[in-house]
């Protein structure tokens, strides 16, 4: 989709200089970045440079020690998050999902994603006819019936991200979800993605293996040891000489 033509610049979500220490590990320095509403957005850097760290404090995991993070609603509202608990923000339209996917165990994908649309519909019946339109809209028809512990990783992973769909986000973190997939699961995964986005929900794009977001994102932010190293389209970030050498640093591919 291209949601910026229909609605240029406005902002969904707002980082202002961002801070948060666990003991003497300062995970996230006074970090700031603006989230576009429909973009897919990356977030990306090495191992340990704060990605997770900055969803959980978006989403309410964790409570930032300082600095701002801003939530416009629908209608333009503006909201301060600060306190509010995970389920307060994913009622507002915050969702996300975990680098390791954590499925309601033994049940099936239909009575997973079913479980959390009991949540956010009026009626059980609207709650099913939500399941199933999701599970219609990703192509997942035929995994509905098959035990959530029993899929294999991408599918997993997969569901998680419908799951999330069932809280009817306006915005979406995805925390490594390709991390563990072979090159054909990770184009499928992007598929599923791209599907997301095309509905008009916002995606925050978290990634380790810069390579991954080139063809997803219209703009990335590189973090570097908890803070803003730079910003920019894919392709102009990756040829940034503190990028490469904030990755080889690492020895990771580029
Ligand atoms: P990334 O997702 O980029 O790999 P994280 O946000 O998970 O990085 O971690 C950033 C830093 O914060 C790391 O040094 C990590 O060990 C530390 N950290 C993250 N969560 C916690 C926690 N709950 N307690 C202590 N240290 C943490
Ligand atoms: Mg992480």
């Amino acid at each position: 989709m291209e949601p910026d033509k229909k609605n240029p610049g406005v902002k969904i979500m707002e980082v202002k200089n961002m801070d948060k220490s666990f003991g003497g590990v300062h995970a996230v320095d006074t970090f700031s970045f603006d989230v576009y509403e429909g973009e897919i957005l990356g977030l990306i850097g090495p191992n340990g440079c704060g990605k997770s760290t900055t969803v959980n404090l978006m989403t309410g995991v964790y409570n930032h020690d300082s600095g701002e993070i801003i939530y416009y609603g629908a209608d333009g509202s503006k909201h301060i998050l600060d306190k509010q608990p995970t389920p307060l923000r994913a009622k507002m339209g915050i969702a996300r999902t975990f680098q390791t996917p954590k499925p309601f165990s033994d049940m099936t994908v239909f009575d997973n994603i079913y479980t959390v649309a009991m949540l956010y519909n009026k009626s059980l019946k609207e709650a099913r006819r939500q399941t199933e339109e999701i599970i219609e809209f990703l192509g997942f028809t035929k995994m509905l019936n098959e035990k959530s512990t029993k899929l294999p990783i991408e599918k997993r992973k997969w569901m998680d991200m419908a799951r999330a769909l069932a809280a009817k986000p306006r915005i979406l973190m995805l925390d490594e979800c390709l991390a563990g997939l072979t090159p054909s699961e990770i184009e499928e995964s992007l598929e599923v993605v791209r599907k997301i986005n095309s509905r008009g929900i916002t995606i925050l794009f978290i990634e380790h293996v810069m390579s991954a977001v080139v063809n997803l994102c219209q703009r990335v932010i590189v973090m570097l040891e908890g803070r803003h190293l730079t910003e920019g389209a894919p392709a102009d970030v990756m040829k940034k000489p503190e990028v490469i050498r904030a990755y080889l640093g690492e020895g990771y591919k580029v």
